[in-house]
């Protein structure tokens, strides 16, 4: 069995010394071979220096850097292409997700679950991802965080969807396969700031929504129809009153109201399909989701015993026989 965990970091430099001490007690814990890899999102900070400390201090890292700043959304799919697990753990690098939990989602991985996702107990979801799911019907819970196990089929799975605009909560949800939830208390953030802002957020929900739907299309159409209906039943009334002998107003309101109510339909109707077709030139243009300056591959994966040798020995020739003594496999990349 090999797990890989993957951690998209984005200026995370104060978080990273920490969260590895914290993945490398659950890696002991764990039978099988681990890697880790590490997505470095263009960060302005040290986290990319941190990164590659780590790679030189243990085989097992796995360091991917970014040109620049792709993305959450992107660093995750990174993560994903370069992972080799038979499991692949995605979570935050800010320790909000409790690494513990990797150990709950083993569990229910050998019982068969091919998704096993962490979702925050007692929390309200932000409205954002409360909207998308009543809208999308997405099968996982909004509650639910970038904070799961997949199974090797899943991944492969995944990695076939090429699209560039990435809600990968919906793309999964949309893969299927089985899954289950486990509940988690969510932390504070270790250290640093949230890196997500605002934009980025409305970025994110308007990507899901027209991303996983037609629906605004068909409200377009839906508008236009009501529009219509309503403006011929005025002609009705119009024509009634005239043969009726009703003495009528001299319109200008009613008239300007007209106008202005169906412009706006109209304005609105473009700039909906405008979000299409400006997301479908995203689409045929096929450029890369992300672009890597560098990329440290991990020298060898390493069970919970090549580990403790690896601590004791460091990183010289002897430690590099016994790892290869323990993953003949991994031989060739060392
Ligand atoms: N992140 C990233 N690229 C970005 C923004 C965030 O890789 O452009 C990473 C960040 O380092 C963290 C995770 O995505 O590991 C979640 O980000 P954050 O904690 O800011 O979001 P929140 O937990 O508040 O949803
Ligand atoms: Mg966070």
């Amino acid at each position: 069995m090999r797990l890989s965990i993957v951690v998209p970091c984005y200026n995370e430099a104060a978080n990273i010394d920490e969260l590895y001490r914290q993945l490398d007690h659950v890696a002991a814990r764990i039978e099988g071979l681990v890697e880790f890899v590490f997505v470095d999102d263009g960060s302005r900070d040290a986290t990319c220096e941190k990164l590659k400390e780590l790679a030189v201090k243990d085989p097992r890292v796995r360091v991917i850097s970014f040109s620049r700043n792709f993305g959450h959304q992107a660093a995750l799919s990174a993560g994903m292409d370069y992972a080799t697990g038979d499991a692949v753990v995605v979570m935050d690098a800010d320790l909000q997700h409790p690494p513990e939990m990797i150990l709950q989602f083993l569990e229910k991985w050998r019982e068969g679950y091919e998704l096993v996702y962490a979702y925050r107990e007692g929390v309200k979801p932000r409205w954002g991802y409360r909207i998308i799911n009543a809208l999308m019907k997405v099968r996982i819970p909004p509650e639910a965080a970038d904070f799961r196990l997949m199974d090797r089929r899943l991944v492969d799975a995944f990695k076939s969807m090429p699209e560039r605009a990435r809600f990968i909560r919906g793309m999964i949800s949309w893969l299927g396969f089985r899954q289950i939830g486990l509940g988690y208390q969510q932390r504070e953030r270790f250290a640093g700031e949230r890196a997500y802002t605002l934009r980025q957020t409305v970025r994110m929900a308007v990507n899901a929504v027209l991303a996983f739907s037609s629906m605004p299309l068909r409200v377009a159409a839906v508008m236009g129809i009501c529009t219509l209906v309503l403006g011929f039943l005025y002609a009705v009334y119009v024509l009634y009153a005239y043969v009726a002998g009703i003495p009528m107003e001299k319109g200008w309101a009613s008239l300007l109201i007209a106008i202005l109510f169906l412009g706006g339909v109209q304005l609105l109707c473009l700039g909906l399909i405008a979000e299409y077709i400006g997301r479908i030139f995203d689409e045929v243009k096929q450029r890369p989701l992300y672009v890597v300056r560098e990329h440290v591959p991990p020298r060898a994966l390493g069970s919970a015993q090549v580990q403790e040798v690896t601590h004791r020995n460091g990183a010289d020739g002897q430690t590099r026989e016994a790892v290869r003594l323990q993953n003949p496999d991994e031989a060739e990349r060392l």
